[in-house]
């Protein structure tokens, strides 16, 4: 038997480039909507930490490819919070260093590892009542999405955001060191051959500069309230 609420759980795409507030505002959307938050970038990280601390030449495909296949990671949502388990061993922190933000668009880029996590997510969204974040669920991942949204914010806006984000984890960063990396893996996500960084057709763009993290999440969930009523009517 499926209960009428079931019914009513529909899956929420949120895209958009580097720190442009897809985490904060996803993991407080599927919060509100008591929604899974799926945090895919999560998974790239993770395997990108785990080529770098096996020392495996990040440019070897095939090499990284076998990795992406033979290694398990884990996302558990805990009050808000997403832990990131790599092999059993929680990396949450360790997947947001500088180090892994510069690799991990190399390791994204191959199809092989795109072909891994793509996998994993639609396993995890298949039953719905979910929000997933990233780059490709709009256009790849979940294109019958019932609702997309591609976020953007200007770069600095960006840069501001992120190192407010890593002094709260304890990290160090330069603005201005921040602004060439989240350019150059704007740049690189946005050119790779397979599923680039690019905005759904469907997709309602939501520019973010100058919104408060609550008006972001309201804006969601006002989309995706409407969405559910009318399911509910149907
Ligand atoms: O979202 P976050 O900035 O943590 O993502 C890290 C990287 O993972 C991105 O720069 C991109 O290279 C890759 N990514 C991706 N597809 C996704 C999510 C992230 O290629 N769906």
């Amino acid at each position: 038997m499926i209960c009428k609420d079931e019914l009513k759980k529909i899956t929420i795409a949120i895209d958009g480039p580097a720190a442009s507030g897809k985490s904060t505002t996803a993991k407080l959307v599927a919060h509100k909507l008591g929604y899974l938050h799926i945090d895919t970038g999560a998974m790239y990280r993770a395997i990108t930490l785990k080529a770098l601390d096996e020392k495996i030449d990040l440019s070897d495909k095939n090499k990284i490819v076998r990795l992406a296949r033979t290694s398990t990671i884990r996302l558990e949502v805990e009050n808000c919070t997403t832990k990131v388990f790599l092999e059993g061993i929680e990396v949450t922190k360790r997947i947001r260093t500088q180090l892994v933000s510069r690799s991990v668009s190399t390791v994204s880029s191959y199809e092989g590892v795109r072909e891994v996590m793509v996998q994993e997510q639609q396993k995890m969204a298949a039953s719905g009542g979910v929000v997933l974040e990233g780059r490709d669920i709009g256009t790849v991942v979940l294109p019958k999405a019932e609702l997309k949204i591609f976020m953007v914010a200007s770069v600095e806006e960006r840069a501001r955001r992120r190192k407010g984000e890593l002094t709260l984890v304890g990290i160090e960063a330069n603005q201005d060191d921040l602004i060439k990396e989240i350019e150059m893996r704007d740049q690189k996500d946005s050119t790779r051959a397979v599923s680039p960084l690019r905005k759904a057709p469907d997709a309602i763009e939501l520019d973010t500069s100058h919104l408060t993290i609550e008006e972001q999440v309201d804006f969601i969930l006002e989309r995706a309230k409407e969405i559910i009523r009318e399911k509910g009517k149907s």
